[in-house]
């Protein structure tokens, strides 16, 4: 392999070629990125297995199946996408053909977190390669086999000099982070993000970054308690909690509390069995330390079901814990794991003292079948992007963005606004010469009340 110097001096000589401005060999690559993914399914699923425990199941709903979902829609779309998009003229550039020409920022460094190994580095990489740019990806160094598999697939699709995947820990990020690149798209932590952010800023890079934070869950008095119980259940032990838009606490009405408890508890064993640990449907914690760190959390507090911890297996059983003080350890931090704190309220006021304790959130749930209350929290709170009565669906649909605000993150991507993240929009007009209005030229005496009536009647 190449220095990174090289590599981004490559990458950049073969952007400057224009070759990638080509959209047929854009989806040339794209063809072949898909053959190449369709090929190796069975293989990334043992990879994920390897590295986490993870079904085959939850590999195909979050993470294959997406990416090609993702590859099938830049491949339909991506000749409409590409096209400069004509947009209405304006009297005051009158006569004139205006357009935006969607244009690549150049060379592009994606990093990666191991959580969603596979998706959260092909799908930037897939849109960004649609949008025409080159790609330096960075995967985790916590999933490698995973990480190797995808580094040997770019490998075989792309050319160095077109995308790349380099594999390593924070040195590796590091080294490419001091390098000057055209645009950056991190996922990954709160704490990363502001060290990514910051070595952005020196180059005046232009960033995307998809971070975390603690997303609340709402769940009033109106609703049927078992269906509830089914939907939260699913999307917070989906990849064992480790999820960024999993739901982080519950804040629920206290009369509901103790038969919401009975119904969690329930719909746990109905979905892994009183022995979880022996589920092959339920994922590992990804390493010793994010073990030991979830282990912690479990001291000092009530734990109402659950608790059990194998540091040597890296397995914490899905555990929910009663209302926990806002100092407790778990209440201090994203909890990224199986384990549910449930908070109740009795007030809206009690529900803005919890949510407000806490930065911006990536994901916001309400669990309630009064639209008048639901209505008012999703306006009240800002948060990334959040859904009524479920969780985590909204990541499902490639027409809603998907991002944060404040410390969950800056920019959003998902199908088309993908393609949209990894291109500048250039602002393109084509004036007509068969004309040629003398109003904006001096002399200006008595231009000036024309002028006015343009503006006020066209511009
Ligand atoms: P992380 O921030 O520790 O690591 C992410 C990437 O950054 C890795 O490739 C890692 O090698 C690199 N990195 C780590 N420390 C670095 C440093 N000091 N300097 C430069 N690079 C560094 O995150 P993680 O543990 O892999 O993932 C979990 C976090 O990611 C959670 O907070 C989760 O909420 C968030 N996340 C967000 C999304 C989203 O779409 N918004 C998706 C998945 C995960």
């Amino acid at each position: 392999m190449n220095s990174i110097s090289q590599i981004i001096s490559d990458q950049h000589t073969f952007f400057q070629s224009q070759k990638t401005k080509n959209v047929s060999f854009r989806l040339e690559k794209l063809k072949a990125l898909k053959t190449e993914i369709v090929l190796k399914e069975q293989a990334i699923y043992d990879a994920l297995k390897s590295d986490f425990n993870k079904s085959e199941f939850e590999s195909f709903l979050s993470e294959f199946g997406i990416v090609i979902s993702e590859l099938n829609l830049a491949i339909k779309n991506l000749k409409r996408w590409a096209k400069p998009q004509r947009v209405q003229s304006s009297i005051l550039t009158f006569p004139s053909r205006d357009y935006i020409y969607a244009e690549p920022y150049g060379s592009v460094l994606i990093i990666s977190p191991w959580n969603y190994p596979f998706l959260l580095s092909l799908e930037p990489l897939i849109m960004a390669i649609a949008a025409g740019n080159t790609v330096v990806l960075k995967p985790s160094e916590l999933t490698p086999n995973t990480s190797k598999l995808i580094t040997e697939i770019i490998q075989t699709v792309f050319k160095q000099n077109h995308a790349t995947s380099i594999e390593g820990d924070v040195e590796t990020s590091t080294k490419l982070l001091e390098k000057r690149w055209d645009y950056i798209f991190f996922t990954g932590s709160v704490n990363v993000g502001k060290i990514i952010a910051k070595a952005a800023a020196k180059h005046l890079i232009p960033v995307t970054l998809e971070l975390g934070g603690k997303s609340p869950c709402i769940i009033d008095d109106t609703v049927n308690l078992n269906l509830v119980a089914k939907r939260l259940i699913w999307g917070k032990l989906l990849n064992a909690g480790q999820t960024c838009i999993s739901p982080d606490y519950l804040i629920v009405k206290s009369t509901v509390k103790d038969a919401l408890i009975k119904v969690l508890k329930s719909q746990i064993e109905s979905y892994y069995s009183s022995t979880p640990k022996n589920s092959v449907d339920f994922p590992r914690i990804i390493n010793l330390k994010n073990t030991e760190r979830l282990a912690q959390y479990l001291k000092d507090v009530n734990i109402v079901f659950g608790g059990e911890v194998d540091l040597d297996k890296n397995y914490i059983a899905p555990t929910l814990i009663d209302n926990p003080s806002l100092d407790s350890a778990i209440m201090q931090d994203e909890i990224f794991g199986p384990i549910l704190p449930i908070l109740t309220y009795n007030t809206e006021k009690d529900i803005e003292n919890l949510v407000w304790h806490f930065e911006k959130p990536l994901a916001f749930y309400v669990f309630s079948n009064n639209a008048k209350f639901y209505d008012q929290l999703i306006k009240k709170y800002s948060f990334g992007g959040g859904v009524i009565n479920d969780v985590l669906i909204h990541f499902g649909n490639h027409r809603l963005p998907f991002g944060g605000v404040g410390h969950s993150g800056l920019g959003a991507y998902h199908g088309k606004l993908g393609f949209d993240t990894f291109s500048h929009k250039k602002s393109i007009i084509k004036r007509g010469n068969w004309i040629d209005p003398p109003v904006r030229y001096a002399p200006y005496k008595s231009k000036l009340s024309i002028l006015k009536t343009m503006f006020k009647w066209f511009a």
